[in-house]
C-alpha cells in the first residue's frame, strides 16, 4: 500500500493547483486520462474546441503568475467581443448596457421605463425578483427573465441572490471596473481583457501545470474512502494511505464513496442542485473571421443559450482553415430540449443572424454531455455545504473547487483557492514534523 501524506483527489484546475503550491509529500490521483477537468479540449476534425466557452481572466495576483510561469509568458490576450442576439440583431453584451442599440422604439422605451421605476435589489427574496427590481420590467421582459429561464433551465425564483455581484453586470450608467488588482470577480462585460494559452486549447494552462508536478497518477478513480484507516481505494483495487485527504469531486459523490457516512448526510447533500450542459461540437467549413468571440440569445426557439466561437481565442487558432464553435444547450429535469434538432436549428440560427453563409458550412458536428456543469445556488445550499464540510473536517477531509465545495467558480478562482490550500497545509505539514508536536492540526476552514 502507497503511503502519502497529503493524498489529492481530482487533476482539475483546483487539485494541480494545490499539488503545485505543496513543499510536502503528496500524490495527485486523476480519474481520466489527462488533467484539465472541466477544463480539458478536445481536438476533432481540424478544430480544437473547450468545454463550453473558457477564456482567462483573474482579479488574483497570484493565479496570473502561476499562469505566466508555466505557459512561459505564451498567453494571447485580447480584448472581449461578445453579443447578444435580439430582436434580429446582433448588439453588445450585456444587454442592459446595450439595448438602445435595438431597432425596435418601443422595445427601446419600454426598457428606459424601466429602468426608471427600478426598486433597491437589495431587498429581493430571490433571482427572479432580482431581475426585475434591479433591471426594471422592460429589460426583463425583454432579455434578462427570458434568458435566465433558459440557462438555469428551472424556476430562477428557486435560486438566491448570493453570487450575483460577480456575475450579473449593471445597467447602463453604471460605472463598473473589472479589476485585476485583486479582491473579487466582477462581471464579464463587451471590452474586457481575457486570454487563452497562444498555442492548443485551454486545457494547455492545466497540462502545463501538471508537466512541473511530480507525483500525478492518471486513470486512478476513488471509488471508496475509509476515514477511520485514512484509506482510498480505486476502481482497479489499488489502495492508497493518507494522513490527510483534499476532494475535488463532487460532494454527493464524495459522500457516497466515504464509509459509514449517515444516511441523513447522503439525502442532504442529495438536495444540491446542478445544472447539466449538453455542448454541440460544430466545425465550419471557414475561419468565420468575422464572428465575435460569443453570442448569447434568449429566444427558447434557438436551443443554445450561448455559442463560443472557440477559433477566435488565439491567433494560432484563427489561423486554422476550419472553425471550432461549442453551443452549450442546459438541461435539467425541468426543461425538455429535442437533442437531435440542436445542431441543424443552430446552424440555421447561425445562417440568419450572419455568422454563416449557410447551414451547409457546418462540416461536422458532434456534442459532449457535462453532467455537472453549474451548481445552482438555491436558498438551502449554504446551510447544506456548511454541515457537510464540518463532517469531513472532522475526519481530515477537506474539500475545494467547483463541485468540491459547490461554488460558480471559474478555474482562475479554483486555483486560488487550492494556492491557499496549500499554503495552510504545508504550515501543518512544517508543525507536525517539528520535535514536540504529536498532533496534526486543522488549518482554518
Ligand atoms: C460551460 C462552462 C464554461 C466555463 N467557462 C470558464 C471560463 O471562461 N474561464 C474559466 O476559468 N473557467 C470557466 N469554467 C469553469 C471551470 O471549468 C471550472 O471552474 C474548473 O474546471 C473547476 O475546477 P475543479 O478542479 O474544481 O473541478 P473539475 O474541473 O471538475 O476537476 C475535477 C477533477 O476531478 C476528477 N475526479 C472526479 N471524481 C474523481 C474520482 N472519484 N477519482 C479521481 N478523480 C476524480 C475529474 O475527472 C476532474 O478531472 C467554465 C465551466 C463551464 C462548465
Amino acid at each position: 500500500m502507497q503511503s502519502t501524506e497529503t493524498l489529492i483527489i481530482g487533476a482539475g484546475p483546483s487539485g494541480l493547483a494545490l499539488a503545485y503550491g505543496l513543499n510536502h509529500d503528496y500524490l495527485l490521483l486523476e480519474a481520466e486520462n489527462s488533467v484539465g477537468g472541466l477544463c480539458r479540449s478536445i481536438h476533432s476534425h481540424g478544430a480544437i474546441f473547450d468545454i463550453g466557452g473558457h477564456s482567462f481572466h483573474t482579479p488574483h495576483r497570484d493565479v496570473y503568475e502561476l499562469v505566466q510561469t508555466v505557459l512561459d509568458g505564451k498567453l494571447y490576450e485580447q480584448t472581449r467581443d461578445a453579443r447578444v442576439y435580439t430582436h434580429g440583431v446582433l448588439i453588445p453584451y450585456p444587454f442592459q448596457k446595450f439595448y438602445d442599440l435595438i431597432p425596435d422604439p418601443d422595445v427601446v422605451r419600454e426598457c428606459e421605463e424601466g429602468l426608471t421605476q427600478t426598486l433597491a435589489s437589495g431587498g429581493a427574496a430571490n433571482f427572479e425578483e432580482y431581475i426585475v427590481r434591479k433591471f426594471g420590467s422592460g429589460i426583463a421582459r425583454h432579455f434578462m427573465l427570458p434568458y435566465n429561464r433558459k440557462l438555469w433551465a428551472r424556476d430562477i425564483s428557486t435560486i438566491s441572490c448570493e453570487w450575483i455581484s460577480e456575475r450579473v453586470a449593471a445597467p447602463k450608467g453604471t460605472l463598473e471596473a473589472f479589476d485585476t488588482s485583486g479582491g473579487e470577480r466582477r462581471p464579464l462585460q463587451h471590452g474586457t481583457s481575457v486570454a487563452y494559452p497562444s498555442q492548443g486549447g485551454y486545457e494547455e494552462i492545466f497540462r502545463a501545470i501538471a508537466a512541473r508536478l511530480r507525483n500525478v497518477a492518471l486513470r486512478q478513480r476513488v471509488t471508496a474512502i475509509d476515514a477511520e484507516h485514512r484509506t482510498a481505494t480505486t476502481s482497479d483495487g489499488n489502495v492508497y494511505h493518507w494522513r490527510r485527504l483534499v476532494s475535488t469531486m463532487p460532494l454527493p459523490i464524495l459522500l457516497c464513496c466515504l464509509q459509514d457516512t449517515p444516511h441523513e448526510l447522503i439525502t442532504l447533500a442529495g438536495e444540491l442542485e446542478y445544472m447539466s450542459l449538453r455542448v454541440e461540437l460544430l466545425v465550419a467549413n471557414s475561419p468565420l473571421l468575422h464572428a465575435p468571440q460569443r453570442i448569447y440569445v434568449a429566444d427558447p426557439a434557438v436551443p443554445p443559450h450561448k455559442i463560443a466561437f472557440n477559433h477566435h481565442s488565439s491567433d494560432s487558432l484563427r489561423a486554422r482553415p476550419h472553425h471550432g464553435i461549442m453551443a452549450e444547450v442546459s438541461c435539467s429535469p425541468m426543461k425538455t430540449v429535442d437533442q437531435e434538432a440542436i445542431a441543424p436549428l443552430t446552424a440555421n440560427f447561425l445562417t440568419r443572424a450572419g455568422i454563416l453563409d449557410s447551414p451547409q458550412d457546418i462540416i461536422w458536428s458532434g456534442h459532449i454531455i457535462v453532467k455537472h456543469a453549474y451548481p445552482v445556488y438555491t436558498h438551502r445550499r449554504p446551510q447544506i455545504i456548511a454541515e457537510i464540510k464540518e463532517y469531513l473536517q472532522q475526519r481530515d477531509i477537506y474539500t475545494i473547487g467547483r463541485f468540491g465545495e459547490w461554488e460558480y467558480i471559474n478555474a482562475d478562482k479554483c486555483m486560488h483557492k487550492g494556492l491557499a490550500l496549500s499554503h495552510a497545509l504545508n504550515k501543518i505539514a512544517a508543525v507536525s514534523h517539528s520535535p514536540g508536536w504529536l498532533d496534526d492540526r486543522r488549518p482554518a476552514p
